[in-house]
């Protein structure tokens, strides 16, 4: 049997083991330590960002950002419905009420023609989480200006876009929070892990202090607030710093790859690629494709296919108004049911940066060989 070929594995450069030598070498193994607080420097310096607190997970950094902008019991909180639910899960952890938005088929994410939709109905949401789908930043502009009108603030999930760029600025610092992971899949990893772009010194103070169990300044244990212990190590910061050296090197991979199954299936009518659009450039994390109506194939043929010759390939996230556990909320289309619909029609390619050439050919002619 070949090799597994992963969908997206994490891949080091080497610089990692020398920051967790360092942090053995000085005895810094706890959820504190100067490569989490390097860690934050350097990504805010990547990204251009002022505030920022490393954590446990995205889901955590989600989760603080609605606590922080004061989400509970009962608010309704708008979240693009085509998505991880990881997105949204955090909406619950609050007690509150999320309501789904739609994506277009322009850029696959959140649809702003959906979204005024959903304000039209609920003009008071607390929030609206914007998600930028398998690497590509959501049309922040026309979102934004939607949101900007009604005085609610975005938090943008960037866990799958860092490294993105939309009209000259990096994803993740177009809301007012910003999300990164660096789960063991992503663009780049920490093996677990999460960041909160925060707008001020103020509220990244305030969540830092929620993070690490919500110790009041006393001698002894004094909590006059509910705490979480969601602070990332700083063996895992450590593995954050070598990894972010290595982004540039990452993108233009993961660039090549999703080229060269564009190219290879530019002869084939019943494939199309994720579009790319010309606002900005993606991450290119995973390279998506939906089959066109009316093609006998559907994805489960290929992601077979490819399982046959162990190699791992997934559907597109099935949407969050579709699942059972979130069904009976609100959901708002675009026009007809866009993440439905890709999500019938769509599947993830393998992507992963370690793959050779030689890989992703015998992929191509996997793929080829069902049409
Ligand atoms: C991975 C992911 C997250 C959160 O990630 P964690 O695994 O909690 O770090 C959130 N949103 C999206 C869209 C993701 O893909």
């Amino acid at each position: 049997m070949n090799k597994r070929i992963w969908l997206s594995a994490p891949a080091m450069c080497g610089k990692e083991i020398e920051f967790i030598n360092q942090a053995f070498k000085e005895n810094w193994v706890a959820p504190l330590g100067p490569d989490v607080d390097a860690f934050e420097d350097e990504m805010c310096n990547y990204i251009s960002a002022k505030h920022a607190v490393a954590m446990t997970t995205g889901t955590a950094a989600i989760h603080m950002a609605l606590k922080y902008i004061g989400v509970e019991n009962g608010d309704v909180v708008f979240c693009s419905s085509l998505t991880f639910a990881a997105s949204c899960n955090p909406i619950m952890y609050q007690n509150a009420v999320p309501v789904f938005i739609d994506s277009e088929p322009e850029t696959w994410n959140m649809s702003s023609v959906a979204l005024q939709k959903a304000f039209d109905k609920y003009p008071n949401p607390k929030a609206v989480i914007v998600v930028n789908l398998y690497g590509q930043s959501a049309d922040m502009d026309k979102i934004l200006e939607i949101c900007d009108n009604y005085n609610v603030p975005i938090i943008e999930d960037a866990a799958e876009s860092l490294g993105a760029i939309y009209k000259g600025k990096a994803s993740g610092t177009f809301g007012k929070f910003g999300v990164l992971s660096f789960n063991g899949n992503k663009i780049i990893t920490t093996s677990g892990g999460g960041m909160l772009i925060c707008p001020d010194e103020i509220s990244k103070k305030r969540i830092l202090k929620w993070i690490t169990q919500s110790r009041d300044e006393a001698r002894h244990y004094e909590h006059s607030e509910l705490g979480f212990n969601y602070r990332m190590s700083n063996i895992c910061a450590g593995i954050g710093r070598g990894q972010l050296t290595a982004i540039g090197e990452r993108i233009s991979r993961k660039k090549e790859i999703y080229d060269t199954y564009k190219k290879a299936f530019s002869n084939i009518n019943s494939i199309e690629m994720m579009p790319v659009c010309d606002y900005g450039e993606p991450n290119y994390w995973l390279s998506c494709m939906t089959i066109k109506v009316g093609c006998k194939i559907n994805p489960t043929d290929i992601i077979d296919a490819l399982e046959k010759e162990n190699i791992e390939s997934r559907p597109i996230w099935k949407p969050m108004h579709l699942q059972p556990f979130y069904k009976k909320y609100d959901y708002f289309t675009h026009d007809s049911d866009v993440s439905a619909d890709i999500f019938e029609r769509g599947l993830c390619f393998p992507s992963d940066v370690n793959m050779t050439n030689d890989d992703v050919q015998r992929i191509i002619e996997i793929i080829r060989g069902r049409f």
